[in-house]
């Protein structure tokens, strides 16, 4: 009698201590889905678990902060439907929350013939994304916009912004838990226990249960989907981009934003000049294999993820058809000289003595088992377990509607 008192009473704590939704990762994919998933249902339990101190310390804290206008994205695809709409509400969103930002368009420059005709295509691909106002420009009219580029066209771009992504993150927290979402720091992942119908997530904090679970851990999304027994069908290589800052006295020789036309084979978008909304100006960010996925820095080195990436075959295949090119990216990362001559194409007048190295930021880039780069977003839902496997560039952008996207993806007796 008294044993089934007490498991009645263990199921009714258990089912009061279980939240409807765990949100592995505090970036801002995670948190822009915490917070509209708590808006749509007011009285969903969601749960938020990060692995650092606090939100936004990986790839949407050291990012470019450009809102990007999704010129660059494939017709039809998630990343221009959706890069596209985030422009237009990361704009009206940080204006209602007081976020500085500004919409300081951006200039991409060819500095040849072939570029020069590449523009075309970009303008054409912009226009079928829905942009407005894309204008080429001779080099006359460039100079008018920016007085120290060099190249010889450009395509404006009147609707890319720059603002700041660890700030925007910080309300989107701000928001989901006045909505009553808790966001826990501290709290990694390191594996699942299916039981029933919640799922029990364990962290470094302790234990979670959940009824459902979106992983958006980011540079590691792969990692915490395999923990939950899913295969990713994809492995995740870091690819660090680093930065060198203007010096202050130099700064002038940008007002905006410079970006060079980006090579089709290449998913980034090449070395730019942003000025940023704090007020500095930087040149980067560069594609440099990372030795470790949280690798900021040259000599991070991690043997076990280093042998995970050289291993996997799909790595081997991209390894084989872009040495040159990795390489290429080895020598601009150690050679300042090469990384200003980079520079250089863009603003002839930057000198050596202009730059100073700045910050970095790792990119969790997809790689098929093909060896194919993955281009567009990717979201994989599985049972109890929805898994957010590529959100890189424009992902910061694009984060509004990324969330509500995933939103749409879970199912409905959880978000009822
Ligand atoms: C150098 C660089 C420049 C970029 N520039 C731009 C730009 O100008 N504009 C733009 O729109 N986008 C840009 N991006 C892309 C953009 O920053 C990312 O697409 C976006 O930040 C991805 O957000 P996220 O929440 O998925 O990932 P993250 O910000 O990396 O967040 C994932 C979180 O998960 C946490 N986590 C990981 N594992 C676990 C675990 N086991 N348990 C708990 N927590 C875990 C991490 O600590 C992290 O906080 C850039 C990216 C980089 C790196």
């Amino acid at each position: 009698m008294l044993g089934t008192a007490w498991t009645a009473v263990r199921l009714f704590l258990r089912e009061l201590m279980t939240y409807d939704i765990a949100v592995v990762g505090g970036g801002i994919v995670g948190l822009s889905f915490a917070m509209q998933a708590t808006e749509q249902s007011a009285h969903l339990r969601v749960v938020v678990l990060e692995k650092e101190a606090g939100v936004a310390r990986h790839q949407t804290g050291h990012n470019s902060g450009v809102i990007h206008s999704g010129v660059y994205y494939k017709a039809g695809s998630l990343k221009a439907r959706l890069c596209v709409a985030g422009a237009r509400e990361m704009v009206e969103f940080c204006a209602q929350q007081g976020i500085p930002h500004e919409v300081c368009g951006k200039l991409i420059v060819a500095t040849n013939a072939e570029e020069a005709a590449r523009l075309d295509e970009l303008q054409a691909r912009g226009v079928g994304n829905g942009l407005e106002g894309l204008q080429l420009l001779e080099r006359e009219a460039m100079l008018e916009i920016e007085p120290h580029v060099g190249g010889v066209r450009a395509l404006q771009v009147p609707s890319t912004g720059i603002t700041d992504y660890a700030a925007v993150t910080a309300k989107y927290a701000e928001i989901a838990t006045t909505r009553g979402a808790e966001v826990k720091t501290n709290a990694g992942v390191v594996g699942f226990d299916r039981s029933g119908s919640a799922v029990v997530v364990r962290t470094r904090a302790g234990d979670f249960t959940a009824r459902y679970v979106v992983n958006c851990a980011g540079l590691y999304s792969d990692r915490v989907a395999q923990m939950a027994g899913d295969d990713p069908g994809m492995m995740l290589v870091p690819f660090r981009g680093e930065y060198y800052d203007l010096t202050p006295a130099r700064q002038s020789l940008v007002r905006g934003l410079i970006y060079p036309v980006p090579d089709p084979l290449y998913p980034f978008l090449g070395v730019h000049f942003t000025r940023r909304i704090h007020g500095n100006v930087d040149a980067g960010p560069n594609a440099v294999l990372a030795f470790r996925r949280e690798g900021y820095r040259f000599r991070d080195f991690d043997l076990g993820e280093t042998m995970e990436v050289i291993r996997h075959a799909g790595f081997r295949v991209m390894a084989r058809q872009h040495w040159k090119n990795g390489l290429a990216e080895f020598r601009r990362s150690l050679r300042k000289r090469e990384f200003v001559r980079s520079c250089q194409r863009l603003v002839p007048e930057v000198r050596m003595e202009d730059m100073t190295p700045g910050g970095s930021g790792v990119r969790a880039q997809a790689v098929a088992a093909d060896g194919a780069l993955v281009d567009d977003f990717r979201f994989v839902g599985r049972e109890r377990f929805l898994h957010v496997l590529n959100v890189p560039s424009p992902a910061a952008t694009a984060s509004l509607p990324i969330g509500r996207e995933i939103l749409k993806m879970v199912p409905a007796e959880i978000v009822k």
